[in-house]
């Protein structure tokens, strides 16, 4: 009898290009491996979790090299093989280490050696022994102060077998629980893990509109189709009903027993979403997104994977949720940046949702009112299917766009005449306003009034951010602080003076502009303590404050019915900029501000403060809208044969002298590609940053056949060269960001 040796490759979840063969241990047959399993290896001196890859007859090392796997873990925290292929798939699309790929798609508990518990969640409801009458006495019972804890019992007897963190969500403490415990009023158990199933009263009818001609043209196209691979494109106006279009597909979905993945791009500045849902679908919804602690992400993931969860809400690395019974994946807001990952591993979570839902043969489903580039040239030529939205579903309008031309206007505080007087028009209404400006902190620089000195960051050669409430200058490359000078650092000199606004000033001058008004700046510095962007929020929505000041941050979904002035003050370095993508940024960031504006009743103005009124990028779109903007920056992209009519890949480099970079770069660009262009090594827009000389690599292609050979002999070179050590480096495919 011949013995055949079986071998078990597995990926560890490290960024290591390479995957590593095993073999089975003693006590346990190599049949018993299947890829997706969690495994424990020696690797080196220690001992690692890793992830099978797959199990072969055939292996290029002697058995005596090979050590063996120590333990197979449970199999609850496995993950199928189907998912193993998809993220070998995008690990070859992005030429990006598989370990670290799926390092992605597992939640930290599971790459860590420490036994995770997988035990079913505590959950509390009513408790079925007692009669509804012996309930009510108890209930009587409680001491008049013991409010909250009646509510509580409100509570759980509304919703049933709800877990902790639901109740601490919902503003409970733990001592109301257990109050409510003693008095026999809920008993706990465990949430039973069954696969989710649709029952009658999973959809709750009494909330769905009746649909306008064009949603209903949409929802039965797509509800035709489910079940097999399709890609749709739903173009439609801020409110003109997208939500309501895809809940009445994921209604038909969940009914077939599936599972929907829905993609967001930040679930903390969007709760309506959620609250929307959830009133729509009493079915099992889990979130996953950056404000989870480890233990809930584990927990979101395993109730994915058992196929209890009936809709994932995700932001980006959800992308990876393990489903069990997928159905549909929708991607709100298709057109935002946060979906693409910029480092490690550079994923676009839009792009790789639509590899996942080809391979799970289910539909995906792109919403927005400003789609990309990429994805209107997919619809328009018909790679997607093209849904559009026309008219919004309420009354109201939107709002349309003014520009104000600066060189025509006294400046006070960077804002025009003409603004100010809207502003002071709007408050006096009664109504709020949303004034943007994207630079954060007090000032962009300080300088010396004697000697135009400026305070520079040496380790980036660019000014220092001016924070004054900290009393810090910070940079805002690479983040070093330090305390505010008193004297100039040349001349000695103490005539120190801001240059330029940036939001904190600006919130400071409204308030001695607007005295009878209340200013509240919403930007990363202001909301950076856990809990305090809802607070703000909430704060704006309660009308304590009418003025809303902040950076980019409040252009997303948001809805506050009472604003219905929206300025932008600065829109200029868009127009100008190297990267091409910028003009395609800018229109999107102003058609989804004017979205914002006036959304209840009232009708919504926005103003626009540039020098350039002019300019035809700014003219096209105030006076044709979106749509016919992003169809004459098609047409640019096309003679220019840039992205999407041409693909990209960028190579990065840095080091602490400028010289190794360069070089590097040099060395494994050498020599002609087929049918792909490589540009440079050049150094990056910004060279220095935090004492790293930068330079990257550019490279274009026609067809991604050309450019995916490309990337790979210049892979593999660098992986032979002597300074890979010594040069950072990386590859982004499909960049998003040419500057760096
Ligand atoms: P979008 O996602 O495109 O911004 P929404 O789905 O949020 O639009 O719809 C905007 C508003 O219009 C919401 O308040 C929604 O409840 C309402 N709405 C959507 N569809 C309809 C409809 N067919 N009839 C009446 N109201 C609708
Ligand atoms: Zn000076
Ligand atoms: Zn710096």
């Amino acid at each position: 009898m011949t013995f055949i040796s079986r071998y078990i490759q597995v990926a560890i979840p490290v960024p290591m290009r390479q995957s590593f063969t095993y073999l089975a241990p003693e006590h346990l047959n190599e049949q018993t491996f299947s890829a997706g399993d969690r495994v424990l290896v020696p690797f080196g001196s220690r001992k690692l979790i890793a992830i099978v890859l797959k199990v072969s007859n055939e292996c290029d090392v002697a058995d005596n090299k090979l050590k063996a796997i120590v333990e197979l873990l449970p199999s609850e925290s496995k993950l199928s093989s189907s998912q193993i292929d998809f993220l070998s798939l995008c690990a070859r699309y992005y030429h990006h280490p598989i370990g670290d790929v799926i390092s992605q798609a597992l939640p930290v508990l599971l790459r860590q050696i420490k036994p995770v518990d997988l035990t079913p969640e505590a959950c509390w409801f009513k408790n079925p022994d007692k009669s509804e009458q012996e309930l009510e006495l108890l209930i009587a019972k409680l001491a008049k102060s013991a409010a909250k804890q009646k509510a509580l019992y409100q509570f759980i007897s509304e919703h049933g077998d709800i877990t902790w963190p639901e109740i601490r969500m919902a503003g409970f403490i733990k001592s109301q629980l257990t109050a409510l415990m003693n008095k026999e009023l809920i008993c706990q158990g465990e949430v039973a893990s069954v696969a989710f199933k649709c029952k009658e009263n999973s959809i709750n009818v009494e909330d769905k509109h009746q649909l306008s001609v064009e949603q209903a043209v949409i929802v039965s196209g797509i509800n035709q189709q489910l079940n097999k691979f399709s890609c749709h494109l739903i173009d439609g106006i801020t409110g003109s009903g997208k939500t309501e279009v895809y809940l009445q597909i994921i209604e038909e979905v969940l009914k077939q027993d599936k599972q929907v993945l829905v993609l967001v791009p930040e679930i903390g500045l969007t709760p309506q979403t959620l609250s929307r849902f959830e009133k729509r679908f009493r079915v099992p919804i889990v979130l996953h997104h950056s404000g989870l602690n480890d233990n809930e992400r584990l927990q979101t993931w395993h109730r994915t994977k058992k196929g209890e969860a009936a809709i994932v809400i995700a932001t980006r690395s959800g992308v990876f949720s393990p489903l069990q019974a997928p159905g549909l994946i929708v991607i709100d807001e298709e057109h935002d940046g946060s979906f693409k990952q910029q480092e490690g591993f550079r994923y676009h979570a839009r792009d790789v949702a639509i590899l996942r839902a080809r391979q799970l043969n289910i539909p995906v489903v792109l919403g927005t009112a400003t789609p990309s580039l990429e994805t209107l040239q997919n619809a328009l030529s018909g790679k997607y299917q093209y849904h559009q939205l026309t008219k919004r579903a309420g009354k109201s309008n939107i709002a349309g766009i003014e520009l104000i031309d600066m060189a025509k206007q006294q400046i006070e505080f960077g804002l025009s005449g003409t603004l100010k007087k809207a502003i002071q028009d709007t408050l006096e209404r009664g109504e709020q306003v949303l004034i943007f400006l994207n630079r954060r902190g007090y000032a962009p620089a300080i300088s010396c009034q004697e000697c135009n000195w400026i305070a520079e960051c040496k380790r980036c050669d660019k000014p220092y951010t001016l924070h004054q409430n900290q009393g810090l200058l910070v940079c805002h490359h690479c983040g070093s602080q330090k305390r505010i000078m008193p004297q100039c650092g040349e001349c000695g000199s103490i005539r120190i003076k801001p240059l330029g606004q940036g939001t904190e000033q600006l919130e400071q001058r409204l308030v001695e502009l607007f005295p009878d008004f209340s200013a509240v700046r919403i930007d990363r510095d202001s909301t950076r303590r856990k809990g305090e962007l809802a607070k703000l929020l909430e704060q704006v929505s309660n009308k304590e404050h009418q003025i809303l000041v902040g950076t980019q941050m409040l252009a997303k979904g948001h809805h506050f019915p009472d604003v219905t002035l929206v300025a932008v003050l600065d829109v200029d370095g868009a127009l100008f900029s190297y990267d091409f993508r910028a003009p395609e940024h800018m229109a999107q960031l102003l058609v989804q501000v004017s979205g914002r504006a006036g959304r209840a009743s009232k009708p919504g103005k926005v103003m626009v403060q540039t020098q350039y009124p002019e300019h035809p990028l700014l003219q096209d779109l105030v006076h044709n809208g979106y749509q016919h903007f992003a169809r004459y920056a098609l047409m640019e992209r096309e003679q220019a044969r840039i992205p999407p009519f041409g693909f990209q890949a960028l190579f990065r480099a840095e080091a602490n002298s400028a010289g190794l970079p360069s070089s590097l770069l040099r060395d494994i660009s050498e020599g002609d590609f087929e049918q792909c262009l490589i540009s440079g090594p050049i150094a990056a827009a910004q060279e220095k940053k935090a004492g790293k000389f930068r330079f990257h690599l550019l490279l274009q292609a026609s067809d991604r056949k050309y450019l995916h050979s490309a990337v790979q002999v210049i892979l593999l070179r660098l992986e032979k060269h002597k300074l890979q050590h010594k040069v950072r480096w990386s590859v982004d495919i499909d960049p998003q960001e040419l500057s760096w």
